[in-house]
């Protein structure tokens, strides 16, 4: 079989013009015109008070530990299986980072299981949508509020994703996206800052800018600009911003083709369910998911070891995903675990993901036909 590779970035078409359009007009700082229409139509997109466009997820995180004021000792709860941004944010605030079990049905931080993890130096929990699923935040945003906590959504597998009609990354205080190629909107590395506490809005643009009120004296809101707050560089340039508006342009679409496909992975794979041989997705009726990934829980370790290498051998490539953070080197020297991560670590040892790109269509049938025949034996 021909070579199928994880991921391969999908492009629409027009970035490459957007680009030109910015270097012709000689535009090429961020919050340029390309900016605006990217943070524009997350505005519309998701509901949120503001959008700010940053250099990464990673960077929005970060941003939101600093609006959050998280300072040295304060505890930030979050998933144990996630990716190392969720945590090194806050980390880098001097914050501890405090580990719980996810739910067994759909992977998320298991919001049953917070409560237990609040002490006096908690001060925010960070939920983490994966695979573009939805955690459940009213219960979250119930347990924040009863605690004075505040909620930072790493939503960034999200885009286009809801739970219960609303999107991903608008319903906590902050929400933070990632245009990173391996997503489904990207810009090679990209990401945004959704403030949907409008109290934090204006510190957010000073942050973002060096900690100067560049962007107000821009509107005109002051006559000079100057340092008045910590911040570092969080803006990506135009460059980035015209290609993320291309794609954008097309969410729709995007979205539309990786639901087809992520549809034929669940329908072609039922039987393998069916006889007790895998674990299909679990997509809860609170939630609009947005096809990110597509992924089978095998019985354990061996068996998923097994199945990469099968799978491999002819051609197709499917991987695993997070060593959970409470069991890797910096976790644990600088984290700490509320209860026990079981299913987290079961189900890491389980979990893996099959190849999901635009332009995959032609060969789906055969990954399919191989994951059945593999997994026959
Ligand atoms: C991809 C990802 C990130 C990091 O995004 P970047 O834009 O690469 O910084 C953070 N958290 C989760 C859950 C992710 O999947």
């Amino acid at each position: 079989m021909e070579q199928i590779g994880f991921n391969k970035p999908y492009m629409v078409g027009r970035e490459l013009s957007y680009i030109a359009e910015a270097h012709f007009k000689g535009m090429l700082a961020g919050d340029g015109r390309f900016t605006r229409h990217c943070q524009d139509w997350l505005e519309r997109q998701t509901g949120t008070h503001r959008a700010l466009l940053t250099h990464s997820c990673t960077a929005a995180l970060e941003m939101a530990a600093i609006l959050a004021d998280i300072r040295p000792g304060d505890e930030v709860i979050m998933p144990s299986y996630t990716f190392v941004s969720t945590a090194n944010a806050f980390l880098l605030r001097g914050a501890v980072p405090v580990f719980v079990d996810i739910r067994a049905d759909d992977l998320n931080l298991d919001e049953r299981k917070i409560e237990a993890a609040i002490t006096p130096r908690t001060r925010a929990i960070v939920p983490v949508h994966y695979a573009g699923v939805g955690c459940q935040m009213d219960e979250i945003m119930k347990i924040a509020d009863r605690f004075r906590l505040l909620v930072i959504e790493d939503a960034a597998q999200g885009i286009m994703a809801t739970y219960r009609d609303r999107a991903l990354g608008s319903i906590g205080h902050f929400g933070a996206l990632s245009f990173h190629e391996t997503k489904n909107i990207i810009a090679g590395e990209g990401g945004a800052l959704l403030i949907n506490d409008p109290v934090f809005a204006e510190r957010a643009e000073i942050i973002r800018e060096k900690g100067t009120n560049r962007s107000l004296f821009f509107r005109g809101q002051i006559d000079k600009y100057t340092w008045v707050d910590i911040g570092s560089s969080y803006l990506p340039g135009e460059i980035i911003a015209a290609f993320l508006w291309a794609q954008m342009e097309e969410a729709e679409a995007i979205s539309t083709r990786r639901m087809a496909l992520w549809k034929r992975y669940h329908e072609g794979l039922k039987g393998l369910e069916e006889v007790g041989r895998v674990r299909r997705p679990l997509i809860g009726a609170d939630s609009r998911h947005n096809a990110h990934m597509y992924y089978l829980i095998l019985r354990d370790l061996a068996d998923r070891t097994a199945f990469i290498d099968a799978m491999r051998a002819e051609g197709v490539s499917c991987v695993f995903h997070y060593v959970p953070l409470h069991s890797s080197p910096m976790g644990r020297e600088v984290g700490r675990t509320a209860g026990t991560l079981d299913v987290t670590t079961n189900l890491a040892e389980r979990l893996v993901r099959l190849p999901l790109w635009l332009g995959i269509e032609p060969h789906l049938d055969r990954v399919i036909e191989l994951i059945h025949r593999v997994l026959a034996k």
